[in-house]
């Protein structure tokens, strides 16, 4: 059954796609003209690409501007430390700093203004929170190791400004987490997928059902899980609540929620805007299409970014939400990541798809690891499982790896190669998880 609708910002929320488009066109010019006016990172951007920003006229001609990279940022922050010089405001004017994981090289810091940190940010947020039908009557546990990650604070933050009762999970073991949970009586809980799945069992193994607490409501970000169908199920019932996706990122911060008719995950257009490109191209391409997600910030004053180069994978729905909103939606969210995406057999492959399918499968625990061959190596795909429990018999697991064989050739075309290994042997993540290894 839907929860009840409620929204921040009705009549934005509501608006027709046209007048949304000219709202954002606006919002765009004057950011554009902003940051070329403060920074002497995009005035060399602009400059380079001989594009101005009273040229811009339509949304369009956006695709003239040229777009912001991470490796950019990161070469800049190394010219000029510590914050590079893409910030519109002067050091003295941050009141909060935050770091991106640097999973991916040297991590970028963003410096946040206290208007951008107490205000903008806030106002983001209220539409997440909104949008999960949370209220000021809801108490949200946050699991979270406080640190330099933006992560968890924004919603930390927000949350406590719209009302609700925030009880700060941090530093904690988590059979203490589960403890408080039972003591606190929350009723939303937050994490990566992989970590609300990881509470699940720990809390089995200490004889609690997290079905039976007062949790309704589980946000998880960070992974895909919540637009990944099998591990979406597989929340929903350990926690016996309803799990919906947050989407966002420390340089650009976050943009997107879904909301409770659970059709994807809307991007909050009246403060970004977001496009989608081919990858290889660059070039714009329309709903329905798959490609790499672009964001500009349209709103904030410390650092925006304009036409940030994502790396997700996307598909937008531009149709009118359930839920009545008209912001566009991704549709099952973040596909995948254009780096982690890999091609086997002639066919793209996101390891979400195969998260889905170890999922679904009775028999296996959540771990998996996928190794991909090097093209032309002859080589099968192969894909490393564990028992879910250690009384299953060979038999069943036999069935089981037969099954997800069989339902992989279905669904994406290519047999693959199963080794069951021992429980516990693959490895676990608490943040982002690397399940791709891809042979040299
Ligand atoms: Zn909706």
């Amino acid at each position: 059954m839907m929860e009840k609708i409620i929204m921040y910002r009705p009549k934005l929320e509501t608006m027709s796609r046209e007048e949304l488009l000219e709202y954002q066109l606006e919002l765009f010019r004057k950011q554009m003209a902003y940051v070329y006016e403060r920074t002497p990172f995009y005035r060399r951007k602009f400059d380079d690409a001989g594009v101005r920003p009273e040229q811009i006229k339509t949304l369009e001609d956006v695709s003239r501007v040229p777009f912001t990279v991470k490796d950019e940022l990161r070469q800049s922050q190394e010219k000029h430390p510590p914050y590079g010089d893409f910030h519109c405001i002067s050091p003295d004017d941050g009141v909060r700093v935050f770091q991106t994981t640097g999973t991916t090289g040297v991590p970028v810091r963003s410096l946040l203004s206290k208007k951008d940190w107490l205000e903008v940010y806030c106002e983001q947020f209220m539409y997440f929170m909104y949008g999960y039908g949370i209220t000021k009557a809801d108490t949200i546990f946050i699991p979270f190791n406080y640190g330099l990650y933006l992560a968890w604070w924004g919603i930390h933050s927000s949350f406590e400004q719209g009302g609700v009762l925030v009880i700060p999970g941090g530093g904690q073991s988590s059979e203490d987490r589960i403890k408080n949970i039972l003591e606190w009586k929350p009723t939303v809980v937050c994490g990566t997928p992989t970590y609300i799945l990881f509470l699940g069992d720990t809390a089995k193994k200490m004889g609690v059902d997290l079905s039976k607490t007062t949790v309704r409501i589980v946000i998880t970000a960070g992974e895909p899980g919540a637009q990944v169908p099998a591990t979406k199920k597989q929340i929903e019932t350990t926690w016996g609540a309803k799990n919906y996706d947050d989407i966002g990122s420390t340089e650009i911060s976050n943009f997107g929620f879904e909301c409770v008719a659970q059709q994807g995950t809307h991007v909050v257009e009246s403060m970004f805007l977001a496009e989608v490109v081919d990858p290889a191209t660059g070039r714009p391409l329309g709903a329905g299409q798959e490609g790499e997600l672009i964001l500009t910030n349209l709103c904030c004053e410390s650092m925006p970014l304009i036409r940030w180069r994502m790396g997700d994978i996307v598909k937008f729905d531009v149709k009118r939400c359930d839920c009545g909103r008209t912001f566009l939606r991704l549709e099952g969210g973040i596909i995948g990541r254009a780096d982690d995406m890999f091609q086997f057999g002639g066919v793209n492959i996101f390891p979400s798809a195969i998260e889905n399918f170890v999922r679904e499968t009775k028999g296996f625990s959540n771990e998996y690891q996928v190794i991909a061959p090097r093209m032309g190596s002859g080589k099968h795909l192969k894909v490393r499982v564990e028992p879910a429990s250690a009384s299953l018999s060979k038999e069943e697991m036999e069935q089981a790896v037969k099954t997800f064989k069989e339902v992989f050739k279905f669904r994406i075309g290519v047999t693959p190669d199963v080794e069951v290994v021992k429980m516990g042997e693959l490895p676990r993540f608490e943040g982002k998880a690397k399940r791709v290894i891809r042979e040299k």
